[in-house]
């Protein structure tokens, strides 16, 4: 087959394609599960301490990132290979009061959102990555991975890291302490992060439960007294007593890409803390719909292999007629020992 006749016929296919891409229809984005478990960061209760920080490497195993010669401690600045949370700052102006957009600051936490409906596990062609059917806990399987990459692409939050520095190098970001060898959740444990948060700044317990208590805060008024819990949400041990802040009225994460099981609140804009403005429709609803509008029935596939038998057929049939060896070549015998005609 001549490759003009080839690329003609697969055009085809690929017109048929697109055809299919024009009515494709996005499915429902994926509902939380019953008891899917979540962290609600509270940034105007963060001290900034990092001892979330140090309490996940501490956990998991992971190596202090050094930065340079001069900085002998753990120093990360954003999640990496080594680094599953990170505490940033926001600053702006004067920087002069706690949680104020204008002339003030703010700490903001970056790990893993455990998305709801996840773009990285729909990204992913191994089933590497995969939500926990009862906790929704996006977890990671380093035996099926195949370093393709393609969750770090998907990711609207820059989560997923590859280990570059390792030629056997993984995917890494936080499981909720709960991946082979650390089992915190299975166990009944708290993860890291929220066990040792001195403020409750990082709080543990099922996304409905921090949804609730993330509504009920976002409706205090500023000023008024409120009981704030450490730990676990619902287990009340742990509580301290402190004025409410002025709150802006945005759960992050309960409605972005489908909602995520870790969602934030803040006293300034949660997009001034590197949390994306995003839609309500998840990327992986999106993407999943295209994909399998194209595929129902094989129907794309079959269009072009159906262009590429017929090139093929018709190739062949000429090159029969051309060929005075073919029974169907309709070239007169020739009839004589110089095959002249
Ligand atoms: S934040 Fe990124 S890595 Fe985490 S579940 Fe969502 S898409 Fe996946
Ligand atoms: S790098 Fe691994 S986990 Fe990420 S998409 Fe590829 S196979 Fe899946
Ligand atoms: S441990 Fe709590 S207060 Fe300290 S940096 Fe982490 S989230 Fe903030």
């Amino acid at each position: 087959m001549k490759r003009r006749d080839f690329l003609k016929a697969t055009a085809g296919g690929a017109t048929a394609a697109l055809c299919g891409i024009g009515t494709a229809e996005a499915r429902e984005n994926k509902e939380p599960l019953e008891n899917a478990i979540g962290i609600l960061y509270d940034a105007t209760l963060c001290v900034g301490c990092k001892a979330c920080v140090r309490a996940c490497k501490e956990i998991n195993g992971l190596p202090p990132s050094i930065m340079g010669e001069d900085v002998q401690y753990d120093a990360a600045r954003d999640v990496s290979g080594d680094t599953y949370n990170v505490i940033k700052v926001y600053k702006n102006g004067t920087s002069e009061q706690k949680d104020r957009e204008v002339d003030g600051f703010s700490f903001a936490k970056k790990s893993c959102m455990h998305c709801v409906d996840p773009a990285c596990v729909s990204a992913c062609p191994v089933t590497a990555l995969d939500k926990n059917p009862q906790t929704g806990i996006v977890q990671y399987n380093p035996d099926t991975c195949i370093g393709c990459r393609n969750c770090m692409v998907a990711c609207p939050y820059n989560i997923p890291q590859y280990e570059y520095n390792d030629p056997r190098g993984q995917i890494q970001k936080c499981q909720f302490c709960n991946q082979a060898g650390v089992e915190r959740i299975s166990q009944g444990l708290l993860p890291g992060c929220a066990e040792v948060c001195p403020t409750g700044a990082t709080l543990f317990g099922t996304r409905r439960e921090l949804l609730e208590e993330a509504k009920r805060r976002l409706a205090a008024k500023p000023g008024e007294a409120y009981t704030y819990a450490r730990g676990r949400a619902s287990d009340g041990l742990h509580t301290h007593d402190k004025e409410a802040p002025e709150y802006r009225q945005h759960v992050y994460g309960e409605r972005e890409l489908g909602g995520t099981q870790v969602m934030h609140i803040a006293g300034v804009p949660l997009q001034k803390l590197g949390l994306p403005e995003l839609p309500e429709r998840s990327y992986a609803s999106i993407a999943e719909g295209v994909q399998h509008t194209l595929y129902k029935g094989m129907i794309a596939p079959a269009i072009a292999l159906a262009g590429l038998a017929f090139v093929v057929k018709r190739n062949t049939s000429k090159a029969d007629q051309d060929d005075p060896q073919s029974k169907n070549s309709r070239r007169p015998e020739p009839n004589n020992d110089r095959g002249e005609p």
